[in-house]
């Protein structure tokens, strides 16, 4: 099976009627740079940075990272790279950098780690826009947001930091595009605030999920409840889509449901159109996307969202899905 969608990765990513998709992937590691088809893809939609901090001992230094943004970036040379501003807390710590909470998935996560530490986030924003100077792709993505001053606060440290990097070099800098990880249920209802602000939003469906369901995603006691098909997480995933069209607000999904076939199928039906996953998941999705007309979908998303179980949308994808094979 998985021969016969290699067979189509190097096609255009669009569906049977020719509708465009745009088709990113999710990495964090360099293997993965090696190991992905980036001829097919349309970029990087997520680089996860906290990996090569976490493999390490110490904070990396700015030289280090400017090094290893530079790979990344210059592997996609020409296609935009969305990068990660570090995010550890929660299920992910550094060896070196202890956090001991009560609750680490409700704590010190994220942006608001980096925030409370500034000199961290300017050596990793500096290394970032360093790595771009000859490239030009790079997109700062920013994790955990909740709240607009954790926006207003990074971009006035990126700004600090473009300002130190094109002092110290004494150049002009390309300028990233800046985004945020819709993650965090508050965030989904400033949608027009955050568009005033930024260039673009990716959803995290993983932490979303987790978040709209109480449901802490590594817990295998609760991992039944943990289900990014709730219909509760659809309909959020639906206003999210219609909202941010009504704003022309570019948005994406980097979570692991845009590289599932039911996944995919249901957020493709809302109107979401980019979508960055796993290299391993890309080929299947293509050649799945590559089978379905948007009018098919359309009808789909009315009884998927009238569903009253995940069990129930998954049975109402599966008998769309079972025409496609
Ligand atoms: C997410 O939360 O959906 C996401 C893409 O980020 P991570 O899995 O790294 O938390
Ligand atoms: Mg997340």
């Amino acid at each position: 099976l998985s021969a016969r969608y290699q067979q189509e990765v190097a096609l255009p990513s669009q569906s049977a009627c020719g509708k465009p998709f745009k088709l990113m992937v999710n990495c964090g590691l360099a293997i993965e740079l090696e190991t992905s088809n980036a001829e097919y893809t349309d970029g990087v939609g997520l680089y996860r940075t906290e990996f090569p901090f976490i493999m390490r001992n110490r904070f990396p230094t700015e030289q280090e990272q400017v090094e290893l943004y530079r790979k990344v970036l210059n592997s996609y040379a020409g296609k935009g790279v969305v990068m990660r501003t570090l995010d550890v807390g929660g299920d992910k710590a550094l060896p070196y950098f202890s956090i001991v909470e009560e609750n680490p998935f409700l704590g010190w996560r994220g942006i608001r780690l980096t925030l409370d530490h500034p000199e961290i986030f300017l050596v990793q924003i500096r290394a970032m826009l360093k790595a771009n100077i000859n490239v030009d792709n790079l997109h700062i993505l920013l994790p955990m947001i909740s709240d607009l001053a954790e926006v207003d606060e990074a971009i006035r440290l990126i700004k600090q930091a473009s300002f130190e990097v094109s002092d110290e070099l004494n150049i002009a800098l390309p300028k990233p595009k800046i985004g945020v990880m819709i993650e965090v249920p508050s965030i989904m209802y400033q949608l027009p605030e955050l568009a005033a602000r930024v260039d673009f939003c990716s959803v995290g469906t993983n932490d979303l999920t987790q978040y709209l369901l109480a449901v802490d995603r590594n817990n295998a006691r609760v991992a039944n409840l943990y289900d990014a098909l709730h219909p509760s997480v659809l309909r959020a995933l639906h206003r999210l889509a219609a909202e941010a069209r009504q704003l022309q607000f570019p948005i994406s999904i980097c979570g692991e449901l845009a590289g599932e076939p039911a996944g995919v199928l249901v957020l493709a039906a809302m109107g979401y159109s980019r979508f960055s996953m796993n290299n391993s998941n890309l080929a299947k999705i293509k050649w799945l996307l590559r089978r379905v007309n948007i009018a098919e979908l359309e009808a789909l998303l009315p009884e998927v969202l009238a569903c009253q179980s995940p069990k129930q949308v998954k049975q109402q994808v599966q008998r769309f899905l079972e025409h496609k094979q």
